[in-house]
């Protein structure tokens, strides 16, 4: 049956997030059809809204959420009515030679319907009719939404899911970027720019892979706090001296994480490397960002730059690992969810967010 669900919706690039009644087709094959519980605010789901990141609109928002299975399509076998999961908004077919080779984030089969389910086709209509995008096979900031299987990662009673929501985007975006995408030695330095959803799971990253030095580096005195209580051994306010100070501080970074999203920023990043350092790319820059480094510094110095998508998740086999870290006390989910609001209250999570005041904010359906 076709559901009608209450949604965030971004109408046009830069107007005011809206909040409308859709209705959600049921699920086809391979698909299935899920009632949301929770979904995180990413600061991506805002660069949709600002075409910053040029997803055409209407567009469903949502990429970081939690719920329960209402109905399954033909062919799905692993999951049925009742099944608690979290999306992943990575669409994979599972067979190309990226999923093959265990990187499913850079599938080159369905990864190209970024605002659509991975056929092209959408389930998702507005009152008169007219389709809706949704952002990244998912558009889950509403109270149902009808999802590829792929896209679903099945989680345990245990966890609750305003925290495991998080896993779907910040966690595994952040943490991935530490263990699977740098691959972090144990002892190394690091330091990390922007200490917001991603950034803050980027320093607990760090943290339990055992680096012996993290340095956060933002322009907000509240986030360098919590930063503190993530892992940051030290902060730095966000200014232009910010990475003459990281290397004093750390003698040259082993590791320098840009989660901000500015070409500048990445070059500040590049400027507090040791030799040996790398820079990890994670926030996701406009499109026509540029960033400028010395050329000969590369080999002289064996320095790396390299980005990351999604923490280079292979969604079942690491959010198993970080609920496993989570029940083990390592990984801080309880204290990442700085605001709950409605479905209603979605446009002020937005103003939230750009205004710096949370750690995350999430959405409650009820
Ligand atoms: P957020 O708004 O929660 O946090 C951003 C933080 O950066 C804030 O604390 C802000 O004060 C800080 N900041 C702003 N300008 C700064 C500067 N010049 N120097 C240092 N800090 C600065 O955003 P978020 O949800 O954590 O997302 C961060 C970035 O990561 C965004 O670009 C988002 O699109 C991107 N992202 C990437 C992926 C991926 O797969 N690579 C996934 C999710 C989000
Ligand atoms: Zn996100």
């Amino acid at each position: 049956m076709t559901r009608t669900a209450r949604a965030a919706v971004c109408r046009d690039w830069n107007q005011p997030i809206g909040v409308e009644t859709i209705q959600v087709e049921p699920p086809r094959r391979d698909e299935v059809t899920i009632r949301l519980h929770a979904c995180g605010v990413c600061h991506s789901d805002l660069s949709a809204a600002t075409g910053v990141i040029a997803f055409p609109p209407p567009l469903v928002l949502g990429h970081e959420g939690a719920g329960e299975v209402v109905a399954v399509g033909e062919g799905v076998e692993d999951f049925q009515a009742g099944d608690r999961v979290i999306t992943s908004f990575v669409s994979m077919c599972g067979t190309c030679r990226y999923c093959n080779a265990g990187r499913p984030v850079l599938c080159e089969t369905v990864n190209s319907a970024l605002t659509t389910l991975p056929d092209g086709t959408v389930r998702t209509h507005d009152g008169d009719g007219n389709a809706l995008n949704v952002f990244s096979g998912c558009g889950v900031m509403a109270e149902y939404a009808t999802l590829h299987v792929n896209n679903v990662v099945p989680v345990t009673d245990d966890v609750p899911m305003d925290r495991a929501a998080l896993v779907g985007c910040a966690v595994m975006t952040g943490v991935g970027a530490v263990f699977n995408t740098a691959q972090l030695e144990p002892g190394s330095t690091a330091v990390v720019f922007g200490a917001g959803g991603v950034g803050l799971n980027v320093i607990q990253g760090c943290r339990i892979a055992g680096a012996r030095q993290i340095v956060a580096v933002d322009m907000s005195e509240d986030k360098l706090e919590t930063a503190r209580q993530f892992g940051a051994t030290d902060t730095v306010l966000a200014d232009d001296k910010a990475p003459k100070a990281v290397r004093k501080l750390t003698g040259g970074a082993d590791y320098a994480f840009e989660c901000v999203g500015r070409g500048a920023v990445a070059e500040q990043a590049y400027a507090c490397l040791g030799k040996g350092g790398t820079v990890i790319i994670v926030g996701v820059a406009p499109r026509d960002d540029m960033t400028r480094i010395n050329t000969l510094s590369l080999p002289a110095q064996e320095r790396g730059i390299r980005g990351s998508w999604f923490g280079s998740a292979r969604p079942r086999y690491d959010f198993p690992r970080l609920f496993g870290l989570y029940a083990g006390g390592q990984l801080l989910l309880d204290e990442l969810v700085s605001q709950r609001y409605t479905i209603e209250e979605a446009p002020r999570a937005f103003a939230d967010m750009e205004a710096g005041r949370n750690a995350r904010g999430v959405i409650l359906f009820e």
